[in-house]
């Protein structure tokens, strides 16, 4: 194309006339915009000291204010000038009004601004334009209401604004509402599914029962340590890099460690027993644990938090089941206190408190064994407790077996493995006979035990092993664990596991080794299970299964 112009034409100087004239319209039109912005971005300044967006937090000032948490607010501090910040929740403008709710840590607290000498109406704009979930610092007044607020948890107050600056700005359009994704399953309206949920986590821990869940995940965790570490243990650390399958079988994920293959450690089984043979009585480790197990159940994780145990015995298995029960007692007796996230997990996934002891009238009625007091495994009863202050219930598991067989069609043999809808079916069934939600049951069949097992003296069909149970799921594996090499390996051989990967595993048995048993424990199963929820994921900050490895 040419850029010569075309000719002038006689036409020329009216539609230059006009073009003249449309164009000074626009420069005035702008020269407009632009003294308006000017003066906003001057009032702004005027009033940078009273709302805007904050400069970008840089380390800059320390300790220059005082902050208040949204929980520490109370009536007590009326009158008061205090800064807080916080999420919005919500914000609304009326007239010369702005209210807006902002909350953290559970708490939420009404702030509203209005128009006077030191604040203009662009304060009322400013506020009413902030996109929820934005992160914000108000310095307010509080005051006490008349009436009672009851859309917030500080009910009998509000704070009256006085500065408010935005230090981080939230998208204005979010993935899911937070309203939504508190639905309960039997509520009317939207719900939002697991995967967009757990897509972004971060916006799905902001939920109530979200972010209780994890506050709960936490005291799991701190109270095991604490009975532990108060019954003499030791917190150990075990490689997650190993040279070989730590439990066998395939569920291994296999990686390239320079020039050679290394595998994730599927358990700290074998490291937690050779650290026993190295002088440290009692240990305990609280460690991912991965596992390729490529189905996808509501209990399964490719990656989960193992709690394991393990421990010196004198005489017998039920010294590790004395030493569980005490565990799981002082953890579900520390859980239960935790009222304020048990009510916020209510509230969106109802469930009933666990019940872990059995009544002394059921002892009494069914004539449960009493370990304690005549001394003796008491494999005989049906069932037995440790003593009548613990109460927690131990099965064996022919019993299981046997009180299964009285609804099952297809009757089951003695040495038969118990699936997982039987283990459930099993669990319905102790409650109704027991009246409890958590069981021990023992002497498993050795076909469904790994190679290390200790078998039953008296049948060897059976073995010194035993799991728990929550509400029929498994919470927990464990066994005496074999110390004597030779008896490792023909055990191994026997169920054609090759041990000659695990070589320094079997000599650590060989320079004096201590009897020994222990358990392993899925953390996330506990709190699912306590909480009386449905899926792992729930209970996972960011869930791994085949199907995810994002977040
Ligand atoms: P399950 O029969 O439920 O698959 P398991 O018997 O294979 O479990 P163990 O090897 O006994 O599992 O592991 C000890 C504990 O670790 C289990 O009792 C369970 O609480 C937990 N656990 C095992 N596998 C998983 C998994 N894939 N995801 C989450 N927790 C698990
Ligand atoms: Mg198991």
């Amino acid at each position: 194309m040419s850029d010569q112009q075309p000719a002038a034409t006689p036409e020329e100087p009216k539609i230059n006339k006009k073009q003249a004239e449309k164009e000074a319209r626009i420069a005035a039109r702008l020269a407009e915009e632009k003294a308006r912005a000017e003066e906003k971005a001057a009032l702004l300044a005027k009033y940078s000291d009273v709302f805007g967006n904050a400069e970008l937090l840089q380390s800059t000032g320390y300790n220059t204010k005082e902050y208040t948490k949204v929980p520490q607010l109370s009536a007590a501090l009326a009158d008061k000038t205090v800064t807080v910040r916080a999420r919005v929740s919500t914000t609304r403008k009326k007239g010369k009004l702005a209210f807006m709710v902002i909350r953290d840590e559970n708490s939420s607290v009404q702030a509203m601004a209005a128009v006077d000498e030191a604040r203009p109406k662009e304060m009322i704009d400013y506020i009413g334009q902030i996109p929820c979930e934005s992160i914000v610092d108000v310095e307010a007044k509080v005051t006490v209401v008349d009436q009672p607020i009851t859309s917030t948890t500080h009910s009998d107050i509000e704070l009256q604004i006085q500065k408010i600056h935005c230090i981080s700005e939230s998208q204005r359009t979010l993935p899911f509402t937070l309203e939504d994704a508190s639905r309960r399953e039997d509520e009317e309206g939207a719900k939002v599914n697991s995967d967009t949920r757990l897509n972004c986590r971060w916006l799905d821990l902001r939920t109530p029962a979200s972010n209780a869940i994890f506050r709960m995940q936490s005291r799991v965790c701190q109270h095991f340590r604490q009975y532990l570490l108060d019954n003499d243990f030791f917190e150990i650390h075990t490689p997650k890099i190993i040279s070989a399958a730590s439990e066998g079988g395939s569920n291994v994920f296999k990686l390239q460690y320079f020039n050679r293959d290394a595998f994730l450690a599927q358990s700290p089984q074998l490291y937690k027993q050779m650290v026993l043979q190295g002088d440290l009585p009692r240990v305990f480790e609280v460690a991912p644990v991965f596992r390729a197990e490529n189905s996808n159940t509501h209990r399964h994780l490719t990656e989960f938090v193992g709690l394991d145990v393990e421990l010196r015995i004198n005489e017998h298995y039920y010294e590790v089941l004395d030493l569980a029960e005490g565990l799981f007692n002082y953890m579900f007796e520390k859980l239960a206190t935790h009222t304020k996230e048990l009510e916020d997990i209510r509230a969106q996934y109802p469930f009933e408190p666990l019940v872990w002891k059995i009544t002394e009238e059921k002892i009494k009625e069914l004539g449960i064994g009493i370990i304690s007091e005549n001394k003796q495994p008491t494999d005989q009863y049906e069932a037995r407790v440790h003593n009548l202050e613990s109460r927690m219930l131990r099965l064996n598991y022919p019993h299981c077996i046997e009180l299964l067989n009285t609804v099952l069609e297809e009757k089951l043999a003695p040495t038969d493995d118990i699936n997982t809808t039987n283990e459930k079916l099993l669990g319905k069934l102790v409650r109704e006979r027991y009246g409890v939600d958590f069981f021990i049951s023992d002497r498993f069949p050795s076909t469904v035990r790994p190679f290390y097992t200790m078998p039953c003296k008296d049948d060897t069909r059976f073995t010194n092993s035993y799991d728990m149970f929550i509400r029929g799921e498994e919470i927990s594996s464990g066994a005496q664990r074999i110390h004597v090499p030779e008896m490792l390996l023909e055990r191994a051989k026997s169920l054609q596991v090759d041990l000659t990967p695990c070589k320094d595993y079997v000599d650590s048995f060989r320079l004096g080794a201590w009897p020994h048993g222990g358990f392993g424990v899925g953390m996330e199963r506990v709190v699912m299970l306590y909480l009386g929820l449905s899926n792992v994921r729930l209970v996972s900050m960011f869930p791994r299964d085949p199907q995810r490895v994002t977040p």
